[in-house]
């Protein structure tokens, strides 16, 4: 079978890879493991010089990897360029950090010395989406590495051109053969790949259900997870928010990667007192997206990244409508080629609908009612989710009592959209996911955690 990119924005195929065959791939994870061998062995500093030589090949290649991003998934370009710098930053992050991340930690026991040490544990196997082509892998592979795993990348089957980009990119750094590698697989092998003696740790970036899948075989082998799933993060607007600022914020966060990211603002639950501006305002600024070419500099908005999806959204939106929300715009797929869907609010949205419950991955803003703080916060805890989540109010107190007390989520946010940043810890709780990914936490869940002792 062969894995095809096709280009959402036309439908044409890009390139078609052959899938690789059970026994290449139980070949790639035996390299992987005997590289293993050394690179546990190269001193941080080494490891660091390399990290930062990737990160100057992807400065060098931005546009390279911006424009086959656009091809393979539809990112306009010069968001493509923003991720491939944001990669950039993220190895400089680690091999900056990342030996200090790891230091011995002394504990005064009653050995004449006892310690906790880090240790790699070996080849870890990544299962990757193709919303952020890049920044998911390297997410991953920037601490995995400097922490002295080696990788092996499964990516999604429409990026195949990225993820063979991803592994050459570390070669032109310099990392060691084999530090590095894609699998050019589908789905169906990753249940083999898990359960091959070489892997010994899974993480997986995407939905929900693949998520479990993973985690059920990891789990049946005892192999450790880090999951980053699906979110639908509920953005709280109150009384007493600079509705302006927060209506540029809310819609900003909403399409960011035209709607496709675990981090989306995906429901805006808005009290009683400001929904009727709220929600003009966000017509006004949804309807300022265009949707184009994604090769064009000046798009902002591309087409989704593939048909299927759109499809499956539109779906959902059909649904929500039918079941009594208000389209205030869009919600009509166009005529004509491409995975193009327009940017669409849904208004009086509740309980039962599709756009409730349910992760909506594109350019549709979903609000939702509330009588007061208390209600809001109640209907922003009712999802299975919990990836991240953001508040608006002049109170900056009361923001910042309810984003750390009451809302039940990974990351949330005050005044401001969800972002990652290597610097701080991103990851979910409930049907979000598990562990945690970036900052020193994000370097530490890949390790023997490992006490020494010493008579
Ligand atoms: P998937 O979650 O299916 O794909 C993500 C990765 O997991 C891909 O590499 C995929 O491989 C792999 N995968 C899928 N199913 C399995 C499985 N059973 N066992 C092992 N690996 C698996 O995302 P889709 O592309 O199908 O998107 C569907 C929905 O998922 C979106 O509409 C969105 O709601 C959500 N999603 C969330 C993301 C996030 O960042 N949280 C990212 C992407 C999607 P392959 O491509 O070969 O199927």
């Amino acid at each position: 079978m062969a894995l095809e990119s096709i280009n959402p924005a036309t439908g044409e195929v890009v390139a078609r890879y052959e899938e690789m065959k059970p026994q290449q791939v139980e070949e790639i994870l035996q390299q992987a493991h005997q590289a293993f061998q050394s690179w546990r062995r190269t001193p941080f500093a080494r490891r660091a010089d390399l990290l930062r030589e990737a990160a100057r090949v992807l400065r060098g290649r931005a546009q390279e990897y911006a424009r086959l991003m656009a091809l393979e998934m539809g990112k306009p370009v010069r968001d493509g360029r923003a991720e491939v710098e944001k990669c950039a930053w993220a190895c400089e992050y680690y091999a900056e950090k990342g030996e200090a991340f790891l230091a011995p930690e002394l504990v005064e026991t009653d050995a004449s010395k006892s310690y906790v040490s880090y240790q790699p544990l070996g080849v870890v196997l990544a299962v990757m989406p193709w919303n952020f082509p890049f920044w998911q892998v390297i997410r991953f592979a920037a601490p995995g590495l400097m922490a002295g795993n080696v990788g092996v990348l499964k990516h999604a089957s429409n990026v195949s051109g990225c993820a063979l980009a991803l592994e050459e990119l570390f070669r032109e750094a310099g990392f060691p053969e084999n530090t590095f590698r894609t699998l050019l697989v589908s789905s169906k092998q990753v249940e083999a790949i898990i359960e091959n003696r070489h892997v010994m740790a899974v993480t997986l970036t995407g939905s929900t259900p693949a998520g479990r899948a993973v985690a059920a075989r990891a789990g049946a082998m005892l192999k450790k997870t880090v999951l980053e799933l699906g979110g639908s993060d509920p953005y709280v607007v109150l009384e007493d928010a600079d509705l302006a600022a927060a209506v540029e914020t809310c819609v900003a966060g909403r399409m960011i990667n035209g709607g496709q990211s675990c981090i989306a603002a995906k429901r805006f639950i808005v009290v009683d007192a400001v929904r009727e501006e709220f929600q003009a305002r966000v017509v006004e600024q949804m309807a300022s997206y265009q949707p184009g070419d994604p090769l064009d500099e000046a798009t902002r908005m591309g087409p989704l990244a593939r048909v299927d999806l759109r499809d499956e959204l539109h779906a959902q939106v059909q649904e929500s409508i039918r079941q009594g929300a208000r389209c205030l715009l869009g919600g009509e797929v166009p005529p004509g080629p491409g995975a193009y869907y327009p940017p669409t609010v849904l208004a009086d949205v509740g309980p039962g609908m599709p756009a409730y419950h349910e992760e909506l991955f594109g350019p549709v803003a979903t609000i939702i009612a509330a009588r007061d703080e208390t209600d809001a916060i109640r209907i922003a805890n009712d999802t299975a989710f919990g990836l991240g989540a953001a508040v608006f109010t002049r109170d900056v107190a009361r923001g910042e009592r309810i984003a750390r007390e009451e809302l039940q989520a990974g990351s949330c946010f005050v005044n401001a959209f969800v972002k990652s940043d290597p610097r701080l810890p991103f990851g979910g709780v409930k049907e979000s996911g598990y562990g945690r990914e970036l900052s020193y936490h994000g370097i530490r869940e890949f390790v023997n955690v490992k006490t020494v002792w010493i008579r």
